[in-house]
């Protein structure tokens, strides 16, 4: 069942073999493949529980519903970097753009050599990614719905020569609405509160929404279950019922920012002293262009289509479109002046390009402040800023090949672009990282990395903590290193290993 505190009378006190913290890309999978087998599962989610007749197409609404500080997480550290999380039911999938890709090949190796991570090979990731493509529909985005923004860039590239094509994406029968961020109101998108939560619920697991999980038990060195407590969903206020769940195992997947704030705060987990270490969130930039003829955004897919051509140098760009109210902040111009081009705004695209990092610095900290509220320090650095001027020139020099009258980017000194001079003085300049003035980034990661090292990771490669027995992490948290794409069918893959070892555990096999 889904439970919100209303549908609970008082505390709630009871046994279960699997407890999970965090619905999203790494508890939702755990949760249905657990309570498939027969096990009792409970989960505990801060968040509220949405379905498509919420997903009004209205950013304000959905941000302040189903985003964490209402989609305005901020880094702290050289630039500002936004950092949405999603926080409901299906976590942030519910809210994310859908492109399910594989971890590229030199990226595993890399878990192989760097981190000893031999046990999870390329046949068995396959075989899962393979699994979970089926399960979740994923197929490449459809040109026919994907929007005419997706069509003019791939154009522009395919002029230039670059590799791309249009991206796999867990969606099935996607009509185009351009809302995926806003929780896709056809319930096409595969998301986990659509997928696999249903799946766990048929099989008898109980979601607890708007529940926070608030202390790991634990005795004699096990994890012996959770605790939490309700949250009022109009005050935001605990309700003053509390809930305590006694499990045989118990799963972190709160995600890659609270999963090491859960355990920081808690001080659990951390002989290695790495929890909350090595954040990396793959930091983006944008471009917005101002075309001579319609391209009629919003409609389309948001995210359809890429250009890969530098994806070994840690550049992969991604896009197509975004409704008016989140396209106007990216414009590089308040005012009269966004006021005047938002007029435009049927005439134009937006495009992303991402940085696999490999210099930047990032960390999660308790910095001891009232409520659930954890420091997010980054740094961009090194070659990392070089990547994401790279990153915008070459979306820039995509642009302008599509046919492209102007290019806006965040770049101080490089807000506008009239052409090919002001795009060679973009590829010649040296940019700092506070001349970025407006970078996102959607994929924190690695802050209880796995590893084959106590020493040096917070986790084994089954997912189970080195210091505390029973106890499983399992999310982004415990990604080693950039997967070079988006992160989600890759949480998915080893939190269906990590459900495996689980299973092993409890059956005594
Ligand atoms: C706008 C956007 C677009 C994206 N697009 C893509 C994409 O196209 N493809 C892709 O691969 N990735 C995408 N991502 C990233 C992807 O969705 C995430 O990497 C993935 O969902 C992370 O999974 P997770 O399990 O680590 O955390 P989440 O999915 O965020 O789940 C964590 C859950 O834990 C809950 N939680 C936290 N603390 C507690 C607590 N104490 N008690 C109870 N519950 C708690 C949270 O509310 C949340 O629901 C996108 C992200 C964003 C923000």
């Amino acid at each position: 069942m889904i439970l919100g505190p209303h549908d609970v009378k008082g505390d709630v006190r009871r046994s279960a073999d699997v407890a999970i913290i965090g619905s999203g890309a790494g508890g939702g999978p755990i949760a249905r493949e657990l309570a498939g087998e027969g096990y009792s599962v409970v989960v505990l989610e801060e968040g509220g529980y949405f379905t498509r007749e919420d997903f009004n197409l209205n950013p304000a609404e959905s941000y302040m519903r189903m985003y964490r500080d209402a989609g305005q997480t901020i880094t702290l550290g050289v630039p500002f970097v936004l950092l949405p999380m999603g926080k409901t039911v299906g976590g942030t999938t519910t809210v994310n753009s859908g492109t399910a890709l594989r971890v590229l090949r030199p990226v595993l190796k890399k878990w192989h050599l760097t981190h000893g991570l031999t046990d999870i090979t390329e046949e068995e990731l396959n075989l899962i990614y393979g699994h979970l493509e089926e399960f979740l529909f994923v197929k490449r985005a459809d040109p026919e719905v994907a929007g005419k923004v997706a069509g003019t860039f791939l154009a522009g590239a395919e002029k230039l020569g670059l590799s791309s094509g249009w991206l796999p994406r867990n969606a099935k029968e996607c009509e185009g609405f351009g809302s995926c961020v806003f929780g896709c109101p056809s319930g096409s998108k595969q998301s986990v509160d659509v997928s696999f939560i249903p799946d766990a619920v048929r099989s008898g697991a109980d979601i607890y929404t708007r529940c926070r999980a608030d202390g790991v038990k634990t005795a004699g060195g096990r994890a012996t279950g959770v605790t939490g407590f309700f949250i009022d969903p109009m005050t935001g206020k605990p309700t003053g019922q509390r809930i305590e769940v006694e499990a045989r195992v118990t799963v972190l997947a709160a995600g890659a920012v609270f999963s090491p704030y859960f355990l920081l705060k808690q001080g659990l987990a951390n002989s290695s002293g790495q929890v909350g270490k090595n954040l990396q969130i793959h930091p983006a930039t944008s471009t917005i262009a101002l075309m001579g003829e319609p391209l009629g955004p919003p409609k389309g897919i948001p995210q359809s289509c890429y250009v890969d051509e530098f994806k070994g140098e840690g550049i992969m760009l991604e896009g197509g479109t975004v409704p008016p109210e989140v396209h106007s902040l990216a414009l590089p111009f308040a005012g009269k002046r966004n006021a005047s081009l938002m007029a435009s705004y049927p005439n134009m695209g937006i495009f992303g390009g991402m940085v696999s990092e490999s210099d930047s610095w990032g960390r999660v900290v308790d910095l001891r402040r009232p409520g659930y509220r954890p420091g997010i320090l980054y740094m961009l650095r090194g070659k990392d800023v070089d990547k994401a001027r790279m990153a915008t020139a070459l979306m820039a020099e995509v642009w302008f090949a599509a046919g492209a009258k102007r290019v806006f980017t965040p770049i101080a000194g490089h807000y506008e672009l009239s052409g090919p001079r002001d795009l060679r003085r973009l590829e010649r300049s040296r940019v700092r990282a506070t001349d970025i003035l407006a970078m996102s980034a959607y994929h924190p990661l690695g802050t209880c990395r796995m590893g084959s090292d106590p020493e040096w990771s917070v986790v084994r490669h089954t997912c189970e903590s080195w210091d505390v027995e029973g106890l499983y992490v399992c999310d982004g948290s415990v990604i080693p290193s950039s997967p070079g794409v988006n992160p989600q069918l890759t949480i998915m893959a080893l939190a269906m290993r990590c459900a495996g070892f689980i299973d092993d555990r409890l059956s005594g096999s």
